[in-house]
């Protein structure tokens, strides 16, 4: 394969922003086939992925029952009619209302998380008739109009405005000024249970009991986005389960797809959701819900089960920010902090420049990583929840090397 041919190619038709960033991160490779937690370029060279995809891989890539279900649909009836009834999207919301917290039942598909979250806020301002969000610093909800706007974080919303009217930010785990921020007109909050692109923050435990009841007192709706942290990537199946609050609207995606289809949702109440019913098309998209991301999602959300993903997340975690927090020991000039709950691990250094550094290093050793959307100076370790023991090690010996070879080279340019 020609490889300087694909990156020509990225740079003269796809973004040539993307070529020179890659290159610059010393990725000269092209992937090609991947299984699990490895993944291989056309030239044969395995490369270990500790980011999964930002988070979406907790199966690994390509899980045979994910693939099972989605070649079997593939082969039957990979998209809907739109007029008959899918069996593939009711078995698939049916297996998610036995799974999601307390009394959410109904669901919308999509394929993104900002579209579920473009959703959520959606349905919070129909059903409350007011048309405010708040939402915290430093969230990360993607990338279209709505999404963007609750998000936060200036260089990528600032030059797209104007942005949705209505929206405010409050500082995250800062409970007062969330309360301080809501009132008669605030339709939803919308909060990270563990903020991701941010950097890994974790938030007082008493934070979200207490974002619960400011909603639950203004008659505003708590929407929660789980797109990062849902399906057991913080060592339960999702976040908010760890503080028992149960939201009103929930947004999933990312893993939701089972790392093989691009799969998202937002679901809420029966009560709820009795404002979409009236006029089922009043929220909508064509491809939403096919029973080809269906089928593989209800195999993705089965295998998480049976595999018991969750515990694994917990105690691998526990054992990884063990490591990471004994190297920040030994290098405090060089980690400012380790933070993180199951295998949701943001590492932070004291600069960008820094951050860039060690993710060269993890290439040169080929370990995938990268740092975190809304603040590159923290390192994200977010594996496959299936990645076997010895290999997360493999990954962090690569890590503790790529800090130690970065931390000399400072010390050199100091000199
Ligand atoms: N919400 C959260 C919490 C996310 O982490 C992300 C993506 N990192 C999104 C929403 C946006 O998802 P997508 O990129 O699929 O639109």
């Amino acid at each position: 394969m020609d490889v300087s041919g694909v990156v020509e190619d990225c740079r003269r038709c796809v973004n040539a922003g993307i070529a020179t960033l890659h290159k610059f991160m010393g990725v000269e490779a092209v992937e090609w086939r991947a299984e699990g937690s490895t993944i291989w370029d056309t030239e044969g060279r395995d490369y270990l992925d500790l980011l999964a995809g930002f988070g979406t891989l907790v199966l690994g890539h390509r899980p045979p029952a994910v693939v099972a279900a989605a070649k079997e649909q593939l082969d039957r009836m990979p998209l809907a009619s739109r007029v008959l009834f899918g069996k593939q999207v009711t078995d698939f919301a049916a297996a998610l209302a036995e799974l999601l917290p307390g009394d959410l039942q109904k669901s919308f598909f999509c394929h993104s998380g900002a579209e579920a979250v473009e959703g959520a806020i959606k349905l919070a301002r129909l059903y409350t008739g007011r048309p405010n969000i708040v939402s915290a610093e430093g969230g990360y909800h993607g990338k279209t109009m709505g999404a963007l706007s609750a998000s936060g974080r200036d260089v990528y919303s600032k030059p797209f405005g104007p942005l949705m009217p209505g929206v405010s930010h409050v500082p995250f785990g800062e409970a007062e000024a969330l309360g301080a921020a809501v009132d008669g007109e605030t339709a939803a909050v919308i909060l990270e249970p563990i903020q991701g692109e941010a950097g890994v923050i974790v938030p007082p435990d008493d934070y979200l009991p207490q974002a619960r009841e400011i909603c639950s007192n203004a008659g505003a709706l708590l929407v929660l986005d789980e797109v990062q942290t849902g399906f057991g990537r913080t060592g339960t199946m999702f976040a908010c389960d760890q503080s028992g609050v149960v939201p009103d609207i929930i947004c999933l995606a990312k893993a939701l797809g089972g790392g093989v289809m691009p799969l998202g949702a937002f679901s809420s109440t029966a009560e709820i959701w009795k404002v979409l019913e009236d006029n089922p098309y009043l929220h909508s998209s064509t491809l939403g819900g096919n029973p080809l991301a269906c089928a593989a999602g209800l195999a993705a959300v089965r295998e998480i089960q049976r595999l018991d993903l969750p515990s694994r997340a917990k105690a691998l975690g526990e054992h990884a920010l063990a490591r990471l927090r004994r190297l920040r020991d030994e290098h405090p000039d060089m980690i400012a902090d380790v933070r993180g709950r199951g295998l949701l691990i943001g590492v932070q250094f004291p600069d960008s420049d820094i951050a860039g550094l060690v993710i060269a290093g993890m290439i040169q050793r080929r370990v995938i990583a990268a740092y975190t959307l809304n603040n590159p100076e923290v390192i994200r370790i977010e594996p496959a929840l299936t990645i076997p023991e010895d290999a997360l090690d493999r990954g962090l010996d690569a890590f503790e090397e790529s800090v130690g070879q970065a931390e000399e080279l400072v010390a050199g340019l100091s000199e």
